[in-house]
């Protein structure tokens, strides 16, 4: 197939000199982002957290109860939002409403966040089962994925987690009935060297069901240390 890049890249820089409005309020946007400044204030982040998990925590401290109890299956985490208003607003309209440009706006607010020190080999989002993917039309943990690998130069593996069974939809289920119906739901496969580090990467980080699951699959495949990166992170597993 030919593609004129030449004319893209023209398009692309002409668009890029439009004013871009806010998302949330029609406001301008600020810097490039589809959003105002002070939507963009509004934003919650999630900088006191577990370095384990992600939970946001009230007071500081290194880890929270749940993984000094038990430590988790993976071996960092990080979540620069916690999934509160208004970012939720904005998570919905992309998962539920096809809204692209919302994704796009949730992509680069990612890229924009302060990155961990060390950084992964490869980034592995969590795939959607083929009877979903039919249904959406897109994976939405693949399509913020792709810029952020693109501006981290981390090489992306899209096909290397499968989701072999298709599982209901987590959010009307208990903790103990997420971490069941995500049991033995994916499977790795590497087609040439196994990555020694990769971070598995989800839009929204809820109990850590699922992300726990695709860790304990990607160690299992014999990758050494696995991440896991979510945008947002849900202020509290139920
Ligand atoms: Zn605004
Ligand atoms: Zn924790």
């Amino acid at each position: 197939m030919a593609v004129n890049l030449k004319t893209d890249l023209v398009v692309d820089g002409a668009l890029a000199l439009l004013p871009s409005r806010c998302l949330l309020c029609g406001a301008r946007g600020e810097r490039g982002f589809d959003l105002c400044a002070g939507c963009r204030a509004e934003l919650p982040r999630n900088d006191r957290c577990c370095a384990r998990c992600a939970l946001p925590l009230e007071t500081p401290a290194p880890l929270c109860g749940r993984c000094v109890r038990r430590a988790p299956p993976w071996d960092a985490a990080w979540a620069p939002f916690r999934y509160a208003y208004p970012l939720d607003r904005l998570e919905t309209r992309f998962k539920f409403g096809a809204d692209l440009a919302a994704g796009k706006l949730l992509a680069s607010l990612w890229i924009a966040s302060h990155a961990p020190g060390e950084l992964p080999n490869a980034i592995i989002p969590v795939p959607l089962h083929r009877s979903r993917l039919r249904s959406r039309g897109y994976n939405q943990a693949l399509e913020i994925a792709r810029p952020l690998a693109k501006a981290l130069r981390i090489p992306l593996l899209r096909d290397v987690l499968q989701r072999t069974r298709a599982t209901d939809a987590q959010t009307e289920l208990s903790a103990l009935q997420r971490r069941r119906n995500v049991r033995g739901a994916f499977a790795a496969h590497f087609e040439d060297d196994v990555p020694q580090h990769v971070a598995v990467l989800d839009d929204v980080f809820t109990t850590g069901a699922t992300l726990a699951e695709c860790a304990r699959v990607l160690k299992r495949a014999g990758v050494h240390r696995v991440y896991v990166w979510a945008l947002a992170r849900a202020p509290a597993g139920k």
